[in-house]
Order: structure tokens, then C-alpha cells, then sequence
């Protein structure tokens, strides 16, 4: 046992603010503030959350409990309490001993790179498990012919959507691939919805309104929205396909994606401002313009033919 030449209360001091990015790395531990994701020590999935609460390095993990940075190191490398102040200690620049050996900290590193792996597998299952579902709902869906949606907002039905007997609008989520992922519910008062179990993939993912008719010699528009009720109406409104992001968010990933499917298509990127929070329809389009490239409208829609002209 390492006798500690020092407090823990200077020990605590000195590794404020240095947890995430410093100590916990070299346990090979990785976290990010105030995201969920899996836990390091006990690999529970979504069920960890680093919050850094006290500055003490702090988590959440509902399956193996709480604790601050020393706890989590402890969980993952089974130092004992005295060896990880210590350790923590010579990383903050207050000891210079260590008892770590290059052994251990690739002991660690694998151990991470296990985690990191089995964690993809099992994303990379979940998602399939939901595409299969999803596939499934669109290929087996009961289908209707009216939906009050799509009257309310006076626009048309894409023919590559399904109305349901009961009303609802069933709008697939394709990779650029054209893997079918997920796919969204609007009800008949306008609720949207995605396959709702854990681990569907929307990232990425989209709906084309229309058809791309890519010119290989001449640059062609692609317009990238939100939701389809938008969506529709600025392919009503110009005649230009519209690929549907379905959330804010999503635009930069759809735009990656559909970049490279179509290196020469011109993207105008219809920012919503009627998203949840001010502004966050242009952040999302400008971080999206940023990787494409394009042009970037902001409703009113009608303005984007003379935009691209
Ligand atoms: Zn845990």
C-alpha cells in the first residue's frame, strides 16, 4: 500500500476540471460530460451518465450506482482506494510516483478497446433488429386512403409513402445505401413517431420527396428538410426532390450521406423555425453547409427558386 504524502482534499483540488480530459484516459477510461452512454466499468448500456456534479469527476450509473472520478477508477482497473489517490496524485503533478506499470495501462487500453467493440456489436445488432421491424410495419401496413394530415396542411401524398387504414402516414428512413432503418408514424393530428424501442437508427437516414435525376455533367438541386409536411410543400412549391432529415439534428448527417451518393448535386438547406428551440433549425443547417457546401433558405420557402437561380 502507498503511504499518501498528500491530502485528498489537494488531491481533489488539483484534479478539478482535469477528470474527462486527463486522468481518466490514462485508465483508459472515457466519458463524456453529461451524455448518456455505456458505462466504463460495468458496460450497462445508456445507463451512465458523467455529470461532474461536484468536480469531482462525478457519475450516475443506474446499474452499478454513483460515485466521483476516484470510485470509477477503482470499478474499472481494481486499483485499491490508497493506489488510485496516488495515482491520481502523480498525474495532477503532486507526486511524482507512480506505481502503474506500461503492462497495466495496456492492460487497460484493451480492456477498453473490448468494451468500445462489444459496444458496437451490440448497437449495430439493436439497429438491425429495429430496420427488420421497421420493414416488416411498411411492407405489412393495412393501407387506407385518407389522412387528415396531409389535409390539414393541404399537401399531396408522396407515391413512395403509405397511408394506413387508420389514418397514419408511414414515411421509411433509408440509409444512402437504400437500407430501410426505421420508419416514422404522423398521425392524423400530427404526432410524429420512430420505432420507439431501444437502438433504432435514424442517423444518417432519410426520405427522398421526388426523384433525383442526377446529371453527371450539370449540377443539379437536392433540397434538405425536416419533416415531410415542410418537405412537401417546398417540392410543390419548386418541383426539386426533398430529402427529409426528420429532425434538426440529422440535416449534417444527411447531408454527408447524400454527398456522397450525389458528388454533384447543389444541397439547399431549408432550415425549420419552428423547431423546439430558436435557431435551431439554422445551427443545424449552417454546421450541415459547412461539410457540403450549398445554400441555405429560411422559411419563406417560395424564395428558393430565385435562391439557386
Ligand atoms: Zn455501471
Amino acid at each position: 500500500m502507498v503511504k499518501p504524502r498528500f491530502q485528498l482534499d489537494d488531491v481533489k483540488a488539483k484534479a478539478q476540471g482535469l477528470w474527462d480530459n486527463t486522468i481518466f484516459p490514462r485508465f483508459g477510461i472515457e466519458v463524456v460530460l453529461k451524455k448518456k452512454k455505456p458505462c466504463p466499468a460495468c458496460g450497462g448500456r445508456d445507463r451512465f451518465r458523467y455529470d461532474d456534479k461536484n468536480g469531482n469527476g462525478d457519475y450516475i450509473c443506474q446499474h452499478c450506482g454513483a460515485g466521483d472520478g476516484f470510485s470509477l477508477i477503482q470499478k474499472c482497473t481494481h486499483l485499491s482506494f490508497p493506489d488510485t489517490i496516488a495515482e491520481v496524485a502523480a498525474i495532477v503533478g503532486l507526486d511524482t510516483t507512480s506505481n502503474i506499470t506500461d503492462a497495466d495501462r495496456e492492460k487497460w487500453r484493451k480492456q477498453k478497446e473490448l468494451r468500445d467493440k462489444e459496444q458496437r456489436e451490440l448497437e449495430h445488432k439493436l439497429q438491425e433488429n429495429i430496420a427488420r421491424k421497421a420493414e416488416s410495419i411498411f411492407r405489412n401496413a393495412y393501407l387506407g386512403d385518407f389522412s387528415l394530415y396531409l389535409k390539414n396542411k393541404q399537401i399531396d401524398k408522396d407515391p413512395k409513402i403509405k397511408i394506413t387504414h387508420d389514418g397514419n402516414l408511414l414515411i421509411p428512413a433509408y440509409d444512402e445505401h437504400g437500407k430501410m432503418w426505421n420508419v416514422q408514424t404522423i398521425t392524423p393530428d400530427g404526432q410524429k413517431l420512430f420505432i420507439t424501442d431501444e437502438g433504432g437508427r435514424t442517423g444518417g437516414c432519410f426520405f427522398m420527396i421526388g426523384e433525383v435525376q442526377p446529371d453527371l455533367y450539370d449540377a443539379h438541386i437536392i433540397c434538405i428538410a425536416e419533416g415531410y409536411a415542410t418537405g412537401m410543400s417546398i417540392h410543390m412549391a419548386t418541383g426539386y426532390p426533398v430529402a427529409l432529415a426528420f429532425v434538426a439534428n440529422n440535416q449534417p448527417k444527411v447531408g454527408a450521406a447524400l454527398r456522397q451518393k450525389y458528388p454533384n448535386a447543389v444541397f439547399v438547406y431549408c432550415a425549420d423555425d419552428d423547431s423546439a428551440k430558436k435557431n435551431t433549425g439554422l445551427k443545424y443547417a449552417q454546421e450541415a453547409q459547412a461539410i457540403t457546401g450549398g445554400i441555405i433558405v429560411l422559411p419563406d420557402f417560395t424564395k428558393i427558386k430565385e435562391s439557386v437561380a
